[in-house]
């Protein structure tokens, strides 16, 4: 992004914020996330305002003098979506209060740079829970989560974030803050803005602040494992867990190369072959019926399958921390972020090995099973040229095999810059034009988080 006059710009940067809050170069951490890949952006600045009015102001003077703008919250993506191309980097790492905290009413309002992990220690503390989970929530932001509409394990029962939004406090281009929505729990005036900023990726609005949704935590939670033989037989029993009528919380696989190369650590004893790994929460005597209902569910039709009950808060301790343990293996990872009808779910747990074996690569996947959501991956080093470049190709392979099974390229992590530019693999050219004439139509002059999510 071709910028003129930059220190004036940072002048007036400065007066809204503080010079203190402008960073001129931006420190390295501004400039990458968790994508990897050696992925990293250049900006004249990192922006730190102190209130949701500075933001809007910050945005304003941006968007008067032509600067782009990246919203950043915790820089976990792993699509790109925070890393800056020119222009500046727009942290809510200060927006960081709770305004409002309702556990009676179940609800709180908190601005967009608390942590989700924070937000989850908040809710628990009043015996409630803030559903969404995903991965690194000790960094991740509320505003982050939002942008990326996240989702994670307990998305199965409990949806993702948006579902948990009644209220969003945003600016929107050139720099005006807006209030949509509230506490009401319910709100069916005017198209769903709120819908249409979350998930946007900051290419629409700079999320300040939202009010929130929280439910009663569940007294009891119990993990069963169970493995299998084969990665098609644990994909049927993701199946024969719905066709039970088992409201299991989350429901994840990790087929037979993932569990070998990863099992290490788990709370309980693994056989070899495919993992799955199904919650049951409740009270405690809803849990119980759940857990023997899962137990059973599991073992049926397939003498192969071993099913256990793991210790539930050290089985998810261990699964926070795969993805790593699996980047490990070569040194790093070609991850991607697939979904696909349940019923096509084998399909592609079984595919990935063999398109990874055609490029000279372990090809693995892991993920939210009960969503058909995996998270599909090629081990390789990134710093290795001609295998990263042959991971590149097998993932071309993988997306366009999600398609084809009626599935998305992007089902929770988002599209970022990473995934830029394939809507058209499986949206029609009249959708596509849809979704680029709400870009032009809030952010006419293309400078919110441009070249991602398109
Ligand atoms: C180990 C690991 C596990 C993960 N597991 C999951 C998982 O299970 N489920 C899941 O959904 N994701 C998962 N993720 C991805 C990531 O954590 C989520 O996408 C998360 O919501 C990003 O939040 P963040 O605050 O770090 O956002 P960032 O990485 O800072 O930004 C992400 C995107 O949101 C935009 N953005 C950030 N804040 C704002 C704001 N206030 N207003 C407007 N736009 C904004 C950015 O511009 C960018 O496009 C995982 C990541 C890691 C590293």
């Amino acid at each position: 992004m071709a910028v003129q006059e930059t220190s004036p710009i940072l002048a007036e940067l400065e007066r809204v914020v503080g010079g203190e809050h402008v960073l001129a170069p931006p420190p390295a951490q501004y400039l990458s996330d968790e994508t990897g890949r050696g992925l990293r952006g250049t900006a004249l600045a990192a922006v730190l305002p102190g209130s949701a009015e500075e933001t809007a102001a910050v945005v304003a003077v941006c968007y008067e003098g032509g600067v782009a703008v990246t919203p950043r919250g915790g820089g976990t993506g792993v699509v790109g979506g925070a890393v800056p191309d020119g222009g500046v980097v727009l942290s809510l790492e200060r927006l960081n209060r709770v305004r409002s905290f309702d556990p009676l009413l179940w609800r709180i309002e908190v601005e967009a740079g608390v942590t989700t992990g924070r937000l989850h220690e908040l809710a628990a503390g009043s015996g409630l829970m803030f559903p969404p989970d995903p991965g690194a929530s000790e960094q991740s932001q509320i505003g982050g989560n939002i942008a990326t509409n996240a989702g994670g394990p307990h998305a199965f029962r409990y949806g993702v974030t948006r579902r948990w939004i009644t209220g969003l406090e945003a600016v929107l281009a050139p720099g005006r803050l807006v209030r949509l929505g509230g506490a009401a729990r319910k709100d069916v005036a005017g198209y769903d803005l709120i819908g249409l900023l979350t998930g946007s990726e900051g290419t629409l609005g700079v999320v300040t602040a939202a009010t929130l949704r929280l439910v009663p935590a569940p007294e009891a939670r119990h993990v069963v494992a169970a493995v299998y033989g084969s990665d098609r037989a644990a994909c049927e029993a993701v199946e024969r867990i719905l066709g039970s009528g088992i409201e299991a919380a989350a429901v994840e696989l990790l087929d037979a190369t993932a569990a070998r190369l990863a099992g290490r650590g788990f709370p309980g004893e693994l056989a070899p072959g495919a993992l799955l790994l199904a919650e049951a929460d409740g009270s405690e005597a809803e849990a119980a019926e759940r857990r023997d209902a899962l137990v059973e569910a599991l073992a049926e039709g397939s003498a192969a399958a071993t099913v256990e009950v793991a210790d539930a808060r050290a089985a998810w301790r261990w699964r926070d921390e795969l993805s790593f343990r699996l980047a490990a293996v070569e040194g790093g990872k070609l991850s991607e972020d697939v979904a696909v009808p349940l019923d096509r779910l084998a399909d592609l747990v079984e595919a990935v090995p063999e398109i990874g074996r055609r490029h000279g690569l372990t090809g693995l996947s892991f993920g939210h099973a009960g969503d058909g959501n995996m998270h599909s991956s090629f081990l390789v080093d990134p710093s290795d040229p001609e295998r990263f470049a042959a991971a590149l190709a097998a993932r071309e392979e993988l997306l366009a095999l999600a398609v084809e099974l009626g599935g998305t390229i992007a089902a929770e992590h988002g599209v970022g810059s990473v995934k830029s530019g394939r809507l058209g693999d499986q949206w029609p050219p009249e959708a596509v034009a849809a979704h680029r004439a709400i870009k032009a139509a809030l952010d006419p002059k293309g400078l919110l988080n441009p070249g991602k999510k398109q």
